[in-house]
């Protein structure tokens, strides 16, 4: 049987991808069964943004694997406080907790937010409150799915855990009336990514950040995927000039080879986990940590924060320069560019089909909306051929 026959034999069904079945891939480039050459657009949803198949990562990966894996944290392991160290330097909080994938992260948060409020803030036992956004996207287990707006992710997978609340994104005062005395925390994504690249007007986060410290509740800031450069910054709440109480970063921690998470906040917060309190089989394990310490390492040393930062402002100029009938609007910030299409246009999916047929990868997201998230180790040759496809497949 062939490749897709086997995963439509055997795999559950809960993925439509496109018709393309990669084989190999090398930077901004993946290369099909066939040999058919492709611009990877996607990035894996920000997970690589290194390229694909860094080779320093690549190398750390190989030669961690091959001294120790995985020791559980029933003992200490040689590479994790190296680990925690370079997070903790490159994102300026005093303890780092580490999980494998993006929605650990945001469960780990959830619990750090709740434990905080009961031990510090006072809340009465089992009264914490957590005000997260609508149109969110945190991840896919139950209690995240419970606070999503989205039906189909809720749908038939209730009962849901109590203590969220939800409350219109980039509206600022709706927080302010919001938060109270058993808010725990404020979750939010300072650009909604799977939410189609929605960026909140300016100053949202900052009147945020003013809320949660007047009201004492913490400001956790999910940077899974606007995280480690792909907005033009290292971390995207840094457009607003504040400082969280909470960050959660995961995908490109460890540069696509590996999953990788952590939740960073100060001791003051990060101390009321307890031993016993939260752990994780795989979290913290040598070979995450060596992958993810090589794969920040090559972010910082190839300035990729940068080039993401001068060909995102390049490519948002062009894209908004493009006359069509079928764009409403284009935005974004750095790398991550949403291009959303007209209801009468049908739909994305049918332009990211016929982008795929020129040799471009892309996925849409929320129906409408072509989501453009190269690797940031895209040179401006290769964005210009991007661009030129996409302009080309605008024109009705
Ligand atoms: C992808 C994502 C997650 C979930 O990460 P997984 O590794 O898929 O569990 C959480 N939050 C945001 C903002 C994301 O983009």
């Amino acid at each position: 049987m062939k490749p897709t026959e086997l995963e439509e034999r055997y795999g559950a069904r809960n993925y439509a991808p496109l018709d393309i079945v990669i084989d190999r891939a090398e930077g901004v480039w993946v290369w099909d069964i066939d040999g058919r050459r492709y611009l990877d657009c996607l990035a894996a949803y920000s997970a690589v943004n290194q390229g694909h198949c860094h080779p320093r990562i690549v190398e750390a990966l190989i030669r961690q694997s091959r001294k120790v894996a995985v020791t559980s944290r029933a003992f200490h392991n040689a590479e994790l406080g190296a680990f925690f160290r370079d997070v903790c330097e490159l994102t300026g909080f005093e303890r780092a907790l580490p999980m494998n994938t993006g929605a650990e992260a945001v469960e780990t948060a959830i619990k750090l937010a709740r434990k905080w409020a009961y031990t510090r803030k006072g809340v009465p036992s089992g009264e914490a409150e957590i005000l997260a956004f609508a149109n969110n996207f945190h991840g896919r287990t139950t209690t995240i799915v419970g606070f999503s707006s989205e039906p189909q992710y809720r749908e038939g997978f209730g009962p849901f855990t109590p203590g969220f609340e939800l409350l219109p994104f980039g509206d600022a005062s709706a927080a302010r009336a919001a938060v109270g005395p058993n808010t725990a925390a404020v979750l939010v994504e300072p650009i909604q990514g799977e939410g189609g690249i929605v960026v909140p007007p300016d100053g949202f986060l900052a009147e945020l950040r003013e809320v949660c410290s007047e009201r004492d509740a913490l400001l956790i800031v999910d940077e899974i995927q606007s995280g480690l450069g792909r907005t033009g910054r290292m971390f995207a709440h840094e457009h607003d000039g504040i400082r969280p109480d909470v960050m959660l970063l995961g995908k490109a921690l460890s540069g696509g080879l590996y999953p990788v998470s952590v939740v960073v906040a100060d001791a003051e917060i990060m101390d009321v986990f307890q031993p016993g309190d939260h752990g994780s089989t795989y979290g913290g394990n040598p070979v995450g940590a060596a992958v993810a310490r090589a794969a920040l390492a090559v972010l910082q040393d190839e300035r990729l924060v940068e080039n993401s930062a001068r060909l995102g402002e390049y490519a948002l100029g062009r894209l908004r320069g493009v006359r069509s009938p079928l764009v409403r609007e284009v935005r974004g910030r750095g790398l991550w560019i949403g291009i959303e299409l007209h209801e009468s246009a049908g739909g994305a999916r049918p332009y990211c089909e016929k982008l795929a047929t020129q040799g471009l990868l892309c996925k849409e997201t929320h129906d409408h909306v072509i989501r453009f998230a190269p690797p940031l180790v895209i040179g401006r040759e290769e964005l210009d051929w991007a661009l030129d496809r996409i302009e080309e497949v605008l024109q009705p």
